[in-house]
């Protein structure tokens, strides 16, 4: 489903010189697949992820998502292409003015010509998902952090997409909320079909939740387990590195 190869980033340091961010990056994601990434502050995580939907536009490199090349898109198919591509963020990024009905709106009102009925209709399937039906009409502001998530995952998903990138989405969050998210998050991995690309910095949980867990460091991917593994975890020079996360 996605296909990275190759993948450069440099951003240039105050004096204009430039700083590598990923290098040679080539990283194969199945559909379907619950992917981690983890590694140090700095490694590259955040950047890699908005390469996939190309909100950060690599270098040099390919970005393959379903077969279609996106680094070479023009401007409205790029834009169609971002639809089958939802993201969320680890500070959920919801709009204040609007309530939770508005916010998971609002999407398809930029995008989609829904009629009215079937905007509902979407929207308050994307609610069902992650059981904040009844809060369609409450306020950002009045809403818990876990409570927001959800919404930022349903908004997520108003457009049906196919992947779901989650940068940090559950490290505001406490533990009990944090598995509660990971739980509607593997939810719809397996009722939806939705391939999930997550990053985070707690390794426990993500092994619970991952097929597959991809350590970077210094804009590599420096290895990729599957964390039913826990013997290569431990044992692998990374096992160390990743040690840091237990602690
Ligand atoms: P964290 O765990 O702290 O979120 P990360 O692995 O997500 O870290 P990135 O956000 O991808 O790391 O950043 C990687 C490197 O790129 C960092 O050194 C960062 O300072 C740099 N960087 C990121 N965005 C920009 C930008 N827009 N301009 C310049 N440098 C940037
Ligand atoms: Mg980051």
């Amino acid at each position: 489903l996605i296909q990275l190869h190759g993948v450069t980033k440099n951003f240039a340091l105050p004096d204009g010189s430039p700083y590598p961010v990923l290098q040679d990056v080539s990283l194969s994601i199945a559909a379907g697949q619950i992917v981690g990434l983890i590694g140090r502050s700095g490694a590259g995580k955040s950047t890699l992820l908005r390469c996939l939907n190309l909100l950060e536009r690599p270098d040099r490199g390919s970005v393959q998502v379903n077969g279609q090349e996106l680094t070479r898109l023009p401007a409205a198919q790029l834009r169609r292409a971002r639809e089958q591509i939802g993201m969320m963020f680890q500070h959920y990024n919801l709009l204040h003015n609007l309530n939770v009905y508005d916010n998971v709106a609002f999407p398809l009102r930029l995008h989609e010509r829904l009629n009215p009925p079937r905007l509902a209709a979407r929207v308050s399937e994307c609610l069902d998902i992650v059981g904040l039906s009844a809060r369609a009409g409450s306020y950002p502001a009045q809403l818990s952090g876990g409570q927001k998530q959800r919404v930022a995952i349903a908004r997520a998903l108003a457009s049906r997409p196919e992947v779901l990138l989650c940068d940090e989405p559950t490290s505001a969050l406490d533990a009990d909320t944090t598995r509660s998210i990971l739980a509607t998050l593997r939810n719809i991995n397996q009722t939806l079909g939705v391939t999930i690309v997550i990053v985070s910095h707690e390794l426990a949980a993500l092994s619970q939740l991952c097929h597959r867990i991809v350590v970077m460091d210094e804009g590599r991917i420096a290895e990729q387990f599957d964390p039913a593994d826990t013997a290569r975890v431990r044992h692998t020079a990374l096992g160390r590195e990743l040690a840091f996360y237990r602690s």
